[in-house]
């Protein structure tokens, strides 16, 4: 179950690697968009762990709800928004909870995909963070229990697999057949963002 100390150290960890990888993040924007990625990224999460920190919570819905308020006031560019909706809809999704099973979360995820895709009209295969968000949803919905370190490792392989396509969305879209051979920026976030879901929750 994901209770409030554990979505805190969820979002602490993925701050830490976004820190960490804020350079690589940024350079996978350098190479298909305007190479602010890591920077975005990594200035809304440390406003994150800033507001989080500061606060305290009775619920996960509070906790993802000052995660999408931050994000989308401290974030420019496509991501701030779409991290900030995909938050805002989980928030909305599990009102109330002081912690939430696999399939609260998998409806939330359900929800802030849909909330992703009415923000930022993508579909699968259009090479955007939605490539590794949508095999994720699709994951939890099959495996009742599901084994956390399959998120982890699907995330990874869906992040890699962006490497060779083109992008019909974002401002790597403008590249066309020059967006093929780079990883999505935002894909390469939403690893980090899974893969410490993934370590804390087990
Ligand atoms: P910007 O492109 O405005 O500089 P960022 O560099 O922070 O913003 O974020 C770029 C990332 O946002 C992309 O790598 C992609 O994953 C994601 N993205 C861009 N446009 C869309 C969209 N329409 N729908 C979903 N995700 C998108
Ligand atoms: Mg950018
Ligand atoms: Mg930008």
């Amino acid at each position: 179950n994901l209770t409030v100390d554990k979505t805190l150290k969820w979002i602490i960890k993925a701050n830490e690697k976004i820190q960490t990888n804020k350079t690589y993040l940024t350079s996978l924007d350098q190479a298909i968009g305007d190479g602010d990625h890591g920077i975005n990224m990594a200035r809304g999460f440390q406003e994150v762990v800033k507001k989080l920190s500061s606060s305290h919570y009775e619920t996960v819905s509070d906790c993802f709800k000052d995660v999408a308020m931050t994000l989308m006031s401290k974030v420019g560019g496509a991501s701030g928004p779409i991290f900030g909706t995909a938050f805002l809809k989980m928030s909305m999704a599990v009102k109330g909870k002081e912690s939430i099973s696999q399939a609260e979360f998998t409806r939330a995820l359900d929800d802030a995909i849909k909330g992703i895709i009415h923000r930022g009209k993508a579909s699968e295969g259009d090479k955007t963070l939605l490539d590794v968000w949508m095999p994720i949803l699709r994951i939890l919905q099959e495996n009742d229990d599901v084994d956390w370190d399959v998120i982890d490792h699907s995330a990874k392989l869906a992040m890699e697999a962006t490497k060779q396509r083109l992008a019909k969305k974002g401002r790597a879209a403008y590249l066309k057949e020059r967006s093929i051979g780079h990883i999505d920026p935002g894909s390469a976030s939403s690893y980090y963002l899974f893969q410490s879901l993934a370590e804390v929750i087990t």
